[in-house]
């Protein structure tokens, strides 16, 4: 094995880290973790030190680490046939199964799933759908897409365009011009304190509308959203929201893209947020949680209604022109089938659901009446602690105070990972779906702990 500190020079001298201040990292300011294994809901670094992962990697480990089940499953693949493309009517047996299990799972509306690597690339192949699917419709003005501030949905062009946070748009010259942002459903930053939260979604309605009256409805095709805004915040919509953003789409005749990146696959403790929101989407997309991170794969699920108008552009214009090398990886695609069984097979869905239930109420029990704490929120195993300066007044800290990444690094040293999320004094918690309730105290009483220490 390599010395630590050899590994380490060779990781400032070679290594180009994604969302990293390189420049820190180069000087040795910045943290710099070499993460050798994993087991349930603990990782372990080269020192030896265990963590409590509380954010499943970058929350998609959703069954946690260290499964046999899925390993195996790979192992045997790649031994079998490591590698066969899904062009021109190929596939192999894990593909055309997951895709199965996939159609088995997702609402009844639902018709096809097209394979990807990432949630960026899956968002992409949602975008050019959209639009090939008005332009063979006949309506080639009908293309831009709406997004929310605070959204996210990838870091390509167009995806990073649709991700609605500064930090991903800044000296990219993002976004393209075919992207307009919307309000964030976010009761608790985005209200003024005299609204409830039916006069928010009712403002929330009335800027979507003034946006397609102003841009005209017949230059937009879809409207893409999180069913919870996950990067931007963790934030849970307000009640009725959907329902009402749904009915002002069917008017416009625009097309609903659910992204489920994070939500799919039982994270809120229902198979997917649609489910658990009444979405209806028109498209959905797919990815961390569906082999639970142990290979790369990604989906793009098509309703029947879209399906129909593909089908037939193709006896108009030939064979789409879009897929990429990768799609339907044998690998990835055992991956998800052995993932998508040991969810069934250990009712992991349910325990997220209950545990998730049990950690939020702990979690606002402990510090929910903290002067600093905000707000407590979450649904099943997605949760967020918001701090602020003054509760009453809704006073935020400046964003130079940095507290939601000095309360994430005083919860490292108590052996707990969660993340300090990119806008915003907040703490994201994102735990695997195996975790237990003593799991769960624990991570509680350390973050308790942390903000104690900080605040
Ligand atoms: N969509 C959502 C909701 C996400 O949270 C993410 C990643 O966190 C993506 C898309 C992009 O996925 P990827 O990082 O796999 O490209």
């Amino acid at each position: 094995m390599l010395r630590n500190d050899m590994l380490e020079q060779w990781d400032r001298e070679n290594f180009f880290h994604p969302s990293t201040h390189l420049a820190e990292f180069a000087r040795g300011n910045a943290p710099q973790r070499v993460i050798q294994t994993g087991k349930g809901s603990h990782i372990t670094d080269r020192d030896g030190n265990t963590m409590l992962d509380a954010f499943a990697g970058l929350y998609c480990v959703n069954v946690g680490y260290g499964r046999p089940e899925i390993t195996d499953a790979i192992a045997e693949q790649a031994r079998e046939l490591a590698y066969y493309h899904a062009y021109v009517g190929h596939g192999t047996e894990a593909a055309i199964t997951l895709s199965k299990m996939i159609l088995d799972r997702a609402p009844d509306h639902m018709s096809k799933v097209y394979f990807g690597l990432s949630g960026s690339d899956a968002n992409e192949t949602n975008v050019k759908l959209v639009w090939y699917y008005n332009n063979i419709l006949g309506r080639p003005e009908k293309k831009k897409i709406i997004s929310r501030w605070r959204g996210y949905h990838g870091s390509g062009l167009v995806t990073g365009s649709l991700t609605g946070l500064e930090l991903f748009h800044k000296k990219f010259d993002l976004p393209l011009s075919q992207v307009l942002h919307t309000e964030a459903p976010y009761f608790f930053r985005r209200s003024d304190t005299s609204m409830d939260e039916a006069a928010f979604v009712a403002h929330c309605v009335a800027e979507l509308e003034a946006m397609i009256e102003r841009e005209g409805a017949d230059t937009i095709a879809a409207f893409i959203g999180e069913p919870i805004l996950g990067t931007g915040g963790i934030v849970p919509p307000p009640a009725g929201y959907w329902a009402a953003i749904q009915k002002v789409l069917t008017k416009h005749d625009i097309l609903l893209i659910a992204d489920e990146v994070v939500t799919g696959f039982g994270r809120l403790g229902s198979m997917f947020g649609s489910e658990h929101y009444g979405l209806k989407p028109d498209l959905m997309t797919i990815a961390k949680g569906l082999t639970s991170a142990y290979a790369p794969l990604s989906g793009s699920i098509v309703s029947d209604r879209m399906w129909k108008v593909l089908e037939q552009g193709t006896d108009e214009n030939g064979p789409i022109g879009h897929g990429w090398t990768y799609s339907a990886h044998p690998i990835g695609a055992a991956a998800g089938v052995a993932n998508l069984k040991l969810l069934d097979d250990l009712d992991l869905i349910s325990n997220a659901g209950t545990v998730g239930t049990y950690l939020n109420a702990a979690m606002a029990d402990a510090i929910g009446a903290h002067p600093h704490v905000g707000e407590v929120r979450g649904e099943g195993l997605l949760m967020a602690v918001e701090f602020v300066k003054d509760r009453d007044s809704r006073t935020f800290f400046d964003a130079s105070e940095k507290v939601g990444a000095r309360v994430a690094a005083a919860l490292l040293e108590h052996g707990v990972i969660a993340r300090a999320m990119p806008q915003g004094d907040i703490l994201g918690f994102a735990p695997p779906f195996c975790l237990t309730r003593e799991e769960a105290d624990e991570i509680v009483q350390k973050t308790a702990a942390a903000v104690g220490s900080v605040l």
